[in-house]
């Protein structure tokens, strides 16, 4: 409602009723609990929780003994178990080697100082040369008339593109194009055989040294064709910005001039670059196995208990890496043993106190978000509960309660009324929720609530806000510069557990409201991710 049409005295009417309906439900956690399993999980012992490590396996361990004692069943297909195929791809980079070739002259790179090779997909065994061409972001958003690839002849080429979006395509929709499946789909049509990605140095979350540091680490997919989604792509680089002005030598234009509009989120020129890339990468497979692992809470309602509200997390992280201040363990504390660790204190709670549940709660831990999303990929295609009974998804990844808890930050708030349903349970513990201010950084997409979505189901992911311009922000980003994917993400750094406490009662109260409301949830009528539940009503 706009502030102008609701006078002072009609404010305080609201604010009274409000009050009078809504007592404070009855809080239940005081975040002690939630620590001591994020100490477990985030113990040097369990090595950073690689997929397919020994490390990850104790943790699955410990997840599916705190789902047995809150009296979960098991609903894998291995009692909690879901196993789970991947192939690991690791670049052999003394085998393999990149240059630019200028006007017949060859520039070789040097691998971790200029660019490094994305493995994620499965490139060419084979040397690709292929002459280059600067697409702005790479994108093409036909809701928008948006299109970066035209009146570009982009055969057999290798396309140059920014990270990011342009500030005027909406959010949700720049995330959604911005996923390797949906950005590969309109480059393969355009001819293109390769991507150079330069990350925007506007919106980098880690600096390129510690990006180039673990460029060695294995990457992972899925096993099967179901889930390639990048067929046809045979060279794949991330070209550090501050190198970046060798791709753009002798074309008329720079990457300085480039990365200023960018960094606005203005829109990019598309041009031919005067510049080739000759590379061949060598890269070595193996074979890995890990599981999710899936819970269930049984509601009580005689129709409605086949229903679930999905409460989701992932438990892997990125294992053990290059030493970073002589520590080598990246511990992945708050990413995301914390949230691992309120779904098991959820779980407990649930078990204690019994709650009248309408509909049942899934708890799903999944593996290998680190690779890629791939866990909950593999779920949500291969659910172990009839795919449709799944009503919504509640996502938590690295919450971060690093300050006190204000603001829920809510990506995907505007999208369905699980946004409202969130709203509703903040504020009954007097916490205010704002959409993502931080658009670029694209987390919607970014953990596994896409892949439920992308199989029609509304979801949400749940975070620590902060007002802009607050020192919170500061914090956030300070966090982000020094600790996400760094070892220092452990155990040692400061946290608020009373605000982690706050944060389970609140995530506790939507699950309760999601499961007893009679109307399951829906897409706002102008969301875009709508398009996927009438998709998979078909
Ligand atoms: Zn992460």
């Amino acid at each position: 409602m706009p502030i102008k049409v609701l006078s002072a005295a009609a404010f305080f009417a609201v604010a009274l009723s409000l009050t009078a309906q809504s007592p404070q439900p009855a809080r239940r956690f005081d975040g002690q609990s939630w620590w001591n399993h994020v100490k477990f999980l985030a113990d040097d012992s369990l090595g950073g929780r690689e997929t397919g490590s020994e490390g990850l396996r104790k943790a699955e361990s410990y997840v599916v003994d705190q789902f047995s004692k809150a009296r979960l069943q098991p609903v894998g297909i291995d009692g909690f178990y879901q196993p789970v195929k991947f192939v690991s791809r690791q670049i052999v980079e003394k085998d393999s080697s990149a240059s630019l070739i200028v006007s017949g002259k060859t520039d070789p790179l040097t691998l971790g100082e200029d660019a490094c090779f994305a493995t994620r997909a499965e490139l060419s065994s084979d040397e690709v040369t292929a002459s280059l061409a600067f697409v702005g972001y790479g994108l093409q958003i036909p809701e928008k008339n948006y299109d970066d690839l035209s009146g570009l002849d982009l055969h057999g080429k290798i396309i140059v593109y920014l990270a990011g979006s342009p500030s005027n395509i909406p959010t949700a929709l720049a995330s959604h194009y911005q996923t390797i499946g949906e950005r590969w789909k309109s480059l393969k049509q355009a001819g293109v055989i390769g991507v150079i990605t330069i990350p925007n140095p506007a919106s980098m979350d880690i600096p390129w040294s510690r990006m180039s540091l673990n460029r060695a680490h294995p990457s992972m997919d899925l096993i099967g064709p179901e889930f390639d989604e990048t067929q046809g792509l045979k060279m794949a680089m991330i070209f550090n910005p501050a190198q970046a002005e060798k791709l753009f030598a002798a074309s008329g234009h720079t990457f300085t001039e480039i990365a200023a509009v960018g960094k606005d989120r203005q829109p990019l020129p598309h041009f031919p670059l005067q510049v080739s890339l000759k590379a061949h990468a060598s890269v070595k497979t193996t074979p890995v196995e890990s599981a999710n692992i899936i819970g269930k809470l049984p509601g009580n309602d005689p129709a409605l208990k086949n229903e679930y509200v999905v409460i989701s997390a992932h438990v892997d992280h990125i294992g053990i890496g290059e030493p970073l201040n002589g520590d080598r363990i990246y511990n992945g504390a708050m990413d995301n043993a914390s949230g691992v660790a309120v779904l098991l204190d959820l779980a407990a709670k649930f078990n204690a106190h019994s709650e009248q549940l309408r509909r049942s709660i899934l708890f799903v831990i999944v593996t290998a978000e680190e690779k890629g999303l791939l866990g909950s990929k593999y779920f949500a295609a291969h659910p172990t509960v009839p795919p449709k009974s799944m009503i919504a998804d509640i996502n938590l990844d690295m919450f971060l309660p690093i300050v006190p808890l204000k603001v829920l930050k809510v990506p995907g708030l505007q999208e369905s009324d699980l946004g409202d349903r969130a709203r509703e349970a903040a504020q009954l513990f007097g916490v205010r929720v704002q959409p993502d201010p931080e658009p670029l950084r694209n987390v919607f997409i970014r953990s596994d609530q896409y892949n439920f979505i992308r199989h029609g189901v509304p979801a949400l992911k749940l975070d620590f806000g902060y007002e802009p311009g607050s020192p919170e922000q500061r914090i956030f980003k300070d966090w982000l510069t020094n600790r996400y994917h760094a070892p220092s993400d452990d155990t040692s750094q400061p946290v608020d557990l009373a605000a982690a406490g706050l944060f389970e009662d609140i995530v506790r109260q939507l699950l309760i409201s999601v499961a007893n409301t009679d109307a399951k949830p829906q897409w706002k009528a102008d969301s875009f991710f709508r398009r996927y539940s009438m998709e998979a009503a078909k």
